[in-house]
């Protein structure tokens, strides 16, 4: 398969590393100048869990050509719409295209530009960081899980084996929706507190107001999601946050890297932010979600981020 991955930072960079490991073609696509140049000179230097150094074809998206058997998008997710206008060239009628962000929304952003058959959506528990230019950092286990939009699991088939033989510990899942939303709910309530607090995730879990502020987003996020997707287990998605919190208790999570450590543009539209459009639709109230969007919108523009 020719495999481009449309958005090389650093999760780009882990599933661009594993699967150049498998018999398939990989070609980065970016717009960092930096990272395409340091890619193209040195190879994709990757330390933590394995140190290695690859080769592999980087250029700007505009500039690939050949039509793409997959493509799999990890921009931030503000990058979304561009990157998919500016792949338009490699994707062909039977290109699939696997969105892996975090965050809601994508598939809705995905349907303006591709046909329903081709469309991917899928969730990872991977981790990975960006060292600098060219420098990407791999650590702990994961997972990926995948579906189609329209059609049984058997187009897809073949990318899940893929991605396990890259070592990418893939599985096909019915209702990824679910598992979407569980994503969203763990980052809703522990990504923007902690940025807007400037704390780990650890301290935000250890204060009474901290936890409580947590439950509150919660229960936003809960409420929205059952009015949009079958088989949400509030109590098991619970259990799950209250098991990565104690995991990662250390850890400042990643939009509290974008925002306070690197002062970039966070994903806070595609969770919070989402959670109030989607909850003004419904009709169900989302104070909470609302008050720590325009936090993180204020720090922001503070920063001159927009
Ligand atoms: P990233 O910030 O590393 O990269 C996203 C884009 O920003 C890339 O095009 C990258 O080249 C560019 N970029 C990064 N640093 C830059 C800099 N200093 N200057 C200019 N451009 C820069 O994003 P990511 O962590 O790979 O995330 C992509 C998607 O995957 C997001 O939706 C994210 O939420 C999701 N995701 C990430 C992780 C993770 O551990 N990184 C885990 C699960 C899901």
């Amino acid at each position: 398969m020719l495999v481009y991955i449309a958005g090389s930072g650093a999760m780009g960079c882990r599933f661009g590393y594993q699967l150049s490991k498998t018999d398939n073609r990989v070609i980065l696509l970016d717009n960092w100048e930096d990272h395409i140049a340091a890619i193209s000179q040195n190879g994709l230097k990757v330390t933590g869990d394995v140190e290695d150094c690859v080769h592999l074809p980087i250029m700007k998206p505009t500039e690939a050509t050949e039509i793409a058997d997959l493509i799999i998008l990890l921009p931030k997710a503000d990058q979304l719409p561009k990157m998919l206008q500016n792949i338009r060239g490699i994707i062909g009628e039977h290109t699939k295209v696997l969105s892996l962000l975090n965050g809601l929304g994508h598939a809705t952003t995905m349907r303006r530009y591709l046909d329903q058959e081709n469309i991917m959506v899928g969730v990872t528990i991977w981790l990975a960081g960006l060292k600098g230019p060219g420098h990407v950092h791999l650590q702990g286990p994961g997972s990926v899980f995948v579906q189609n939009m329209v059609g049984d699991g058997q187009s897809v088939v073949d990318i899940i084996d893929m991605f396990n033989q890259a070592g990418l510990n893939a599985s096909y899942d019915d209702n990824v929706i679910e598992a979407i939303w569980r994503k969203a709910c763990v980052n809703g309530v522990m990504n923007p507190t902690c940025a807007v607090l400037d704390c780990t995730i650890g301290e935000l879990f250890g204060t009474e107001a901290g936890l409580n502020l947590v439950k509150n987003i919660f229960d936003e996020f809960i409420a929205v999601a059952k009015s949009e997707a079958d088989g949400i287990d509030e109590k098991a998605i619970w259990a799950y946050i209250m098991e990565t919190s104690k995991k990662a208790s250390s850890h400042y999570p990643s939009m509290h890297q974008d925002l306070v450590q690197h002062k970039r543009r966070t994903e806070i539209d595609y969770l919070n932010g989402a959670v109030v459009f989607k909850g003004k639709r419904a009709g169900i109230p989302t104070p909470y979600c609302q008050m720590i969007t325009d936090m993180v919108h204020a720090k922001e523009s503070m920063l001159g981020l927009r």
